[in-house]
């Protein structure tokens, strides 16, 4: 077996699987508001998926997701939780140093939510000293490449958020938890002062849509989601050395 979910095995399973394949897969997300039409779970959900097939198409022990993560932007929306940058930075130094201590060497760090690669970098350069294991984080490599075929434009330097994307992956993985009678497109007017100052990105939004999710389709999601494994799969097995 080239992959494991660590959650649902036994001790043993996972000794017996690192002893032969060192290599453990995190996925990350985050619980936090998706506009009308997607439930807060989405980053934590695509990252699950995300996960457990980059594992089967590559090798791992696949972890349990974490389904908080760095989202300060959204916190006056109700029911959008978020670990301040030093919990988190400190969640996945704790897990990694875990995993050093199990025997594994190397570990993806898989995140759907574009506020987590920050604390993840850090972390990571923290440990990267004190460790024997070796961190590669991945945040949608290639993304501009995989949408070419999008039907709209993302928002403020490449900004996304509930749109045509994400809305397009869920309603491809979890069609039942879509709600496409409320998807709105919206686009905030261009702010520098957000990217200048303390302005959260959650106050420039109505709906907490930025871009089109009206233009979203079970199809794209299909599509993307594979492209999005394959870019995956592609430089986690360069990185562990295995061939193509
Ligand atoms: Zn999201």
């Amino acid at each position: 077996m080239n992959y494991i979910e660590a959650a649902t095995s036994t001790w043993q399973e996972c000794r017996s699987f690192l002893g032969r394949h060192p290599f453990a897969i995190l996925p990350l997300g985050a619980t936090e508001q998706h506009g009308l039409h997607l439930p807060q779970n989405t980053d934590s959900l695509i990252a699950e998926a995300l996960a457990l097939q980059v594992g089967r198409e590559s090798m791992g022990m696949i972890l349990p997701t974490i389904p908080i993560g760095y989202s300060w932007v959204w916190r006056d929306y109700p029911g959008s939780l978020t670990f301040s940058f030093d919990t988190f930075r400190a969640v996945i130094k704790d897990i990694v140093v875990s995993l050093d201590r199990n025997g594994c060497r190397a570990l993806l760090i898989l995140t759907t939510h574009g506020a987590n690669p920050q604390p993840i970098k850090y972390a990571s350069r923290e440990l990267v000293d004190h460790t024997a294991i070796r961190v590669l984080r991945a945040f949608y490599p290639n993304l501009s490449q995989i949408m070419t075929d999008a039907d709209s434009t993302t928002w403020q330097n490449s900004n996304f958020h509930a749109e045509e994307f994400e809305t397009s992956l869920m309603l491809y993985l979890h069609p039942n938890l879509v709600d496409m009678t409320k998807a709105v497109s919206e686009y905030p007017p261009y702010s520098l002062a957000y990217e200048m100052s303390t302005l959260p990105m959650g106050a420039l939004s109505e709906s907490g849509v930025f871009g089109d999710a009206t233009v979203a389709t079970a199809k794209k999601g299909e599509r993307w989601f594979n492209l999005c494994v394959a870019n995956i799969v592609k430089v986690w097995k360069e990185f562990l050395g295995l061939p193509e």
